[in-house]
């Protein structure tokens, strides 16, 4: 397999991709909190999930890829404070939970189809897996890195040696910030909640027994508890957003390797934020952009799909409706070109490896550079432009590309306006047909020849006749 390489959160370095298991990448992604629908900021997320499993494939990666559905759990600060999200959702819509949960999970699987996403091997829910998140607690609770409080069971951040590492959290600038800001019965300003109690006077929709009281699940355990039962004590790839990097990221570490005693992923990988001018796209404002949003405004998915993909992962997007304007005018002009290209295609033009082998080399060397996918467009428009290829095999490796950009290129159909040929290029070509006529065959070559560097080919017909086809623009 070619050499890839991915930016590892954890050494804070690109590093060469080693899986567990020969040709098997184990892959886990935070997945949403189905309270509300998808921003477009939450989708680049996906996005970039997407591209780096495209990119596994490419290589030739068998891929297990999980996500999880955050359906209980996720309160509205991650400091273990304020609502439940779900509850949130459910008061704001009239609805129960379920239905918001139910509602939302399939307004999210859209929004990723219509993005040419490529859906996970496995999508769990957090309510589906409350067994194996309360068995994770009593395996920490064990181990002495658990406290009961009024309100909850909590995670002693202090008893795991290393927690923060992934952050490079300062725990002791923390620490001493804590007198100010905080105040609650935690022990250190990281601690979290593993446990939270349903309130006294209060019938949560979603609560369970489990042996420290009724209740459920914090956000943080599902992912651990999960990602175990699916992928293994260690596994390959674990992928999210930046946000997720100094709070559940980190609390996720300490869960699953407090438990387990080893090391729990491999590779950290963290996609960047969409800004608005205002800043990080949020819903918390009310108004937020979504998908729909920008079909409204006559954009198609795929639109934006490319505008996410001309800008590296780990880079910040500005978005803003003019620069979503020129992405889909680039995405027009390839869909025009190819379109043209496929109407010039010969059924004599075949691909030779020398042409196409270059490219090949210079685009998996793109891609596999920590999935730069933006570079291997350009690298797209760069071949579209080279006369020493021809239609067939500009075609051929346009198809091949949109494995990783996933913009249906394949599905552009060959352009239908009349080609007229030129009234010097028909006239060259009765010359030659005369001269093979008189058996002049090196005449007809060199005419041949001639037709073809002006761009044209001649196609021998039955009975002497011939037709002319463009070969290049
Ligand atoms: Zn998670």
């Amino acid at each position: 397999m070619e050499k890839l390489t991915l930016f590892n959160t954890l050494t804070r370095k690109k590093e060469e991709f080693n899986p567990i298991e020969d040709g098997i990448a184990k892959v886990y992604c935070c997945g949403p909190t189905v309270y509300n629908f998808a921003h477009i900021g939450n989708l680049r997320s996906y996005f970039f999930e997407d591209i780096l499993k495209r990119v596994l494939l490419y290589n030739g990666y068998k891929v297990e890829h999980v996500m999880n559905i955050t359906d209980v759990g996720h309160l509205v600060s991650d400091d273990d404070e304020g609502e439940d999200k779900m509850e949130k959702g459910s008061a704001r819509e009239g609805k129960t939970v379920w239905e918001i949960a139910n509602f939302y999970t399939e307004a999210f699987k859209k929004d990723i189809a219509l993005l040419n996403i490529i859906p996970p091997t496995i999508y769990c829910k957090a309510t589906d897996n409350i067994f194996e998140q309360i068995d994770l607690i009593i395996c920490l609770e064990k181990k002495g890195f658990t406290y009961v409080t009024g309100d909850g069971v909590y995670y002693d951040t202090s008893k795991f040696p290393d927690y923060g590492k992934l952050a490079r959290l300062d725990i002791e600038g923390l620490e001493e910030g804590k007198r100010i800001e905080f105040s609650s019965d935690k022990k250190n300003k990281t601690d979290f909640a593993l446990w939270k109690f349903s309130p006294k006077n209060e019938k949560r929709q979603m609560e369970w027994e489990s042996p420290w009281g009724k209740g459920f699940p914090g956000w943080h355990i599902e992912c651990s508890a999960m990602s175990r039962k699916y992928l293994g004590d260690t596994f390959d790839i674990h992928c999210g957003g930046v946000d997720h990097i100094p709070i559940h990221h980190t609390n996720e570490i300490a869960q699953t390797e407090g438990c387990t005693g080893k090391k729990s992923v491999n590779y950290w990988l963290h996609g960047e934020f969409l800004i608005e001018e205002k800043g990080k796209m949020s819903k918390s404002s009310g108004e937020f952009l979504r998908l729909q949003t920008l079909i409204d405004k006559g954009y198609s998915p795929l639109d934006y799909r490319y505008f996410l993909l001309m800008t590296h992962y780990r880079k910040k997007i500005k978005f803003s409706f003019e620069n979503l304007d020129s992405a889909r005018n680039g995405y027009n002009n390839l869909k025009t070109r190819l379109a043209e290209l496929k109407s010039l295609t010969l059924n004599t033009d075949t691909i030779n490896i020398l042409n196409t082998e270059t490219y090949l080399n210079k685009f998996i060397d793109c891609i596999n550079d920590d999935l730069n996918a933006g570079e291997g467009l350009a690298l797209t428009w760069e071949l579209l432009k080279d006369n020493e290829l021809n239609p067939t095999e500009k075609l051929f490796l346009t198809n091949l590309f949109d494995k990783i950009f996933g913009l249906n290129l394949d599905k552009v159909e060959a352009a239908k306006k009349d080609v007229t040929i030129p009234a010097d290029i028909t006239k060259l070509a009765e010359k030659r047909k005369e001269a093979k006529r008189n058996k002049d065959f090196k005449l007809a070559d060199e005419l041949r020849k001639e037709i073809k560097e002006k761009g044209y080919e001649v196609v021998d017909e039955k009975d002497g006749k011939f037709s002319i086809k463009i070969i290049r623009l």
